[in-house]
C-alpha cells in the first residue's frame, strides 16, 4: 500500500513510489521487473479500469547515489488522468490558479496547504499487473476530521482495529476509507514485529497461536489523522495501556519514551522507525 499527496505530477503523467517506504512494490518489481524495464497494469478506481505503465528505472539520487525508483506513468490526455482531475477538483483548481500567478513555464513546485491536502492510495492485489486505487478528498476528511477530533484516543484506536461492521463512529465510506488503510499499515507493522511489543519485546499470546499486540499512534490520530507507518508503533496491551493512563512524552531523536516521573523507557525493538531531530 502507498499513500501519495496529491500534486501536480499527479494530474499530469504519474508519480514515483519511493521503494525503502513500500515493500509490496519493491517486491513486485524485484521479482518480475529488471531495472529499466516498464510494463502495462491496470488502475481499479471507483469500479473502473485503466491502464497505466510501470516502469522499474534507476536514478541518480542527491549526493551522487543511485537509487531504483518504480513509477506508475501516464499520458496527460488520458482516462486516468482526467479522472483524478475530476475527483480532485479541488486540488487541481488550487494548482491551476497558482500557476496562473507564476511566470510562463516555470517549473517551480506548488505546495498545497495543509487544509487543502488530498490523497492518492494505492493498494497491491494478488495479481502483479493490477492496482487498487483510493481517493480521500478533502470533504472525506473533513468529515472524519469532525467525526473523531477530541475523541478518546484509545477508544477510536480499537475502534480503527475492529472488524467490519459498525465501529462506533459510524459506517460511511469515508470512515471505511480510513480503516482500511490505517489497519492494512497496522497490520503490516505487526508482522514485521512477529507481535511483539516494541517497548518490552514481549510476543504475549504467541505460544497459544493468538495475537493481542496492538497498533498505537504515536502523534495521536484523532488530532493528527495521521496512519502512516512513521506514526504507528506495536505494543502489547500492558504498555498500550500504559502509554495512555500516563500520556509519556516520545522523544523522537532518541526513540524513547519520557514519563511524567521522569522515568525514561527505550524502545527495545525498533525496525521502522527513524530517529529525526
Ligand atoms: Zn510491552
Ligand atoms: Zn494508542
Amino acid at each position: 500500500m502507498y499513500k501519495k499527496e496529491v500534486d501536480w505530477s499527479l494530474f499530469n503523467y504519474g508519480f514515483a513510489i519511493p521503494l525503502d517506504y513500500q515493500v509490496a512494490f519493491k517486491k513486485i518489481s524485484e521479482r518480475y521487473m529488471e531495472r529499466g524495464e516498464s510494463k502495462d497494469i491496470r488502475l481499479y478506481l471507483n469500479g473502473k479500469t485503466y491502464s497505466a505503465r510501470l516502469n522499474n528505472n534507476r536514478i541518480a539520487a542527491k549526493f551522487g547515489a543511485h537509487t531504483d525508483i518504480v513509477q506508475v506513468r501516464y499520458e496527460k490526455n488520458s482516462e486516468i488522468a482526467e479522472m483524478l482531475r475530476q475527483v480532485f477538483h479541488r486540488s487541481y483548481a488550487y494548482i491551476e490558479s497558482q500557476k496562473q500567478l507564476q511566470k510562463p513555464g516555470s517549473k517551480k513546485h506548488i505546495p498545497i496547504p495543509e487544509e487543502l491536502k488530498e490523497y492518492l492510495v494505492v493498494y497491491t492485489t494478488e495479481y502483479d499487473d493490477t492496482y487498487i486505487v483510493e481517493t480521500m478528498v478533502t470533504e472525506e476528511i473533513d468529515t472524519v476530521k469532525t467525526l473523531v477530533r477530541g475523541q478518546p484516543e484509545r477508544l477510536f484506536e480499537a475502534a480503527l482495529e475492529e472488524d467490519e461492521g459498525n465501529c462506533g463512529f459510524g459506517n460511511s465510506d469515508c470512515i471505511r476509507k480510513f480503516r482500511k488503510m490505517n489497519r492494512l499499515v497496522g497490520d503490516n507493522l505487526k508482522q514485521l514485529y512477529d507481535y511483539r511489543c516494541q517497548i518490552c519485546g514481549a510476543a504475549i499470546g504467541n505460544e497459544y497461536d493468538a495475537h493481542i499486540a496492538e497498533a498505537h499512534h504515536i502523534r495521536y490520530f484523532v488530532w493528527t489523522m495521521d496512519m502512516d507507518a512513521g506514526n504507528q508503533m506495536i505494543l502489547c496491551p500492558n504498555h498500550h495501556s500504559l502509554i495512555h493512563r500516563l500520556d509519556p512524552v516520545f522523544d523522537r531523536q532518541r526513540l524513547r519514551f519520557v514519563f511524567p516521573n521522569g522515568t525514561e523507557t527505550k524502545l527495545v525493538l525498533n525496525r521502522h522507525l527513524k530517529a529525526t531531530g
